[in-house]
């Protein structure tokens, strides 16, 4: 026993004395307040996971922004509620700001909607074991929401927020935007616009992996036509394949011709034919009837604005080329765009590297952008530079029993306070 205990000593002890050499000791301080505060702020995670905030549930939504709010009052925050329009049916955002001189202005992102809507079955914050904890939305996001408070809190108690620009936003609708989005995210834009990095703390995957870029999302719809007759003179020339027959021949081709292209993924989630369809996605058929019409509804993901183009192009290309008989159209909506990877965005990840070296937690990297679906942020990576990933590490997100990596969860903080402090200066 007394061997196995011996070198963990020592091995604290060293890890304790290094990263006391790297920080200043304004920095030391920081990480000192940080530790000390955790019981308490890990007080107010369990408040808002205890609350659900399903993006339909209003009322949820609006009280965990309310918890959030007084918060960041506290903190010498200006803060203020954006509401929707009632056609969006949304609970509307979370806004706090302060101006200053210091360092780069920074937009601070989270969100106060989980998943999990009030009819589902709903688990309170519970410990599984010493260092694993489970609630709605502990991981997406509401535990890289308090990281995000709690980094602040330590800095304001040394008096480091003063004179420093920050705007923090808490949306109400991630999980499920308000649509038109150029309404539900037009005010999130416009003060990202006037900021100069954006981070986000969308969950966290370990201490060593963040997001430099994020997949953008949209969708198409595919109609096909062709002419109804009876089944036994299908592939005549007179009667042609039919749309089914059409239908099956672009998704072949899609597949067949694009899905190799790292990133790029087009996913047709609903399928209808038959002689009739509706406007409901309902269809009526017979054996012996070649189908006239098909309807496929699908995502396209992607990594770049001309990865997006590229596919439109060749996927155009594909249903233009008719089977006998047959016509076919597609129809492209754009989603939410992609966070490109970007030289600036790698320029943030190197300060937060350096921070994370300093601490004893190792080196962080960029993760792969593959493993990630759309978010918030991806809305403004055009105008600033941007970081994702930040928040509570976890697992199982969007699924009931995620859960949040509680011994991670004061080393997260202490990381993102650093983060903050060396932008700010
Ligand atoms: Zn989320």
């Amino acid at each position: 026993m007394k061997k196995q205990i011996l070198p963990l000593f020592l091995l604290l002890s060293s890890t304790t004395w290094s990263f006391a050499q790297k920080l200043s000791p304004t920095e030391t301080k920081i990480i000192a307040q940080v530790n000390a505060q955790m019981p308490q702020m890990e007080e107010i995670l369990k408040k808002v996971v205890n609350i659900n905030s399903g993006t339909l549930n209003h009322e949820g939504v609006r009280e965990v922004g309310a918890i959030f709010r007084k918060e960041f009052d506290d903190l010498g925050f200006k803060t203020e509620w954006i509401s929707l329009p009632d056609s969006l049916n949304r609970a509307g955002h979370l806004v706090a700001e302060r101006k200053g001189t210091k360092g780069k202005k920074l937009f601070l992102i989270g969100h106060l909607d989980t998943v999990f809507e009030k009819a589902m079955s709903f688990t309170p914050y519970t410990y599984l074991n010493d260092s694993t904890v489970t609630g709605q939305g502990v991981s997406d996001m509401k535990g890289g929401d308090v990281v995000l408070l709690a980094a602040l809190k330590s800095l304001k108690d040394n008096g480091l927020l003063d004179d420093t620009s920050l705007t923090i936003y808490f949306t109400g609708d991630e999980e499920s935007s308000g649509k038109p989005t150029s309404v539900s995210r037009k005010d999130f834009i416009d003060r990202a616009k006037k900021c100069d990095i954006a981070l986000a703390f969308e969950t966290a995957i370990g201490l060593n992996t963040v997001a430099t870029a994020r997949r953008g999302s949209s969708g198409w719809k595919l109609n096909v036509k062709g002419i109804m007759g009876h089944s036994s003179t299908v592939f005549s020339q007179k009667a042609g394949y039919g749309a089914i027959y059409e239908a099956a021949r672009i998704l072949n081709d899609f597949r067949e011709q694009m899905s190799h292209e790292k990133y790029l993924t087009f996913n047709p989630g609903l399928i209808v034919g038959g002689s009739e369809i509706n406007d409901n996605k309902e269809a009526i058929g017979k054996d012996n009837i070649i189908s006239p019409r098909v309807s496929v509804t699908g995502d396209l993901r992607f990594l770049t604005e001309v990865q997006k183009e590229k596919a439109r192009v060749k996927m155009r290309e594909i249903v233009s080329k008719n089977l006998n008989k047959t016509k076919a159209e597609i129809i492209f909506q754009d989603g939410i765009p992609a966070m490109e990877p970007t030289a600036e965005n790698e320029k943030i990840l190197a300060v937060l590297n350096q921070v994370s070296l300093d601490l004893g937690f190792g080196e962080v990297k960029a993760g792969d952008p593959g493993s990630r679906g759309a978010g918030d942020i991806s809305y403004i990576a055009k105008y600033v530079a941007c970081l994702d990933g930040l928040g509570a590490s976890g697992k199982g997100a969007h699924a009931p029993g995620e859960t949040m990596n509680m011994k991670e969860f004061p080393k997260l903080v202490q990381r993102t306070a650093l983060l903050i402090y060396r932008l700010t200066r």
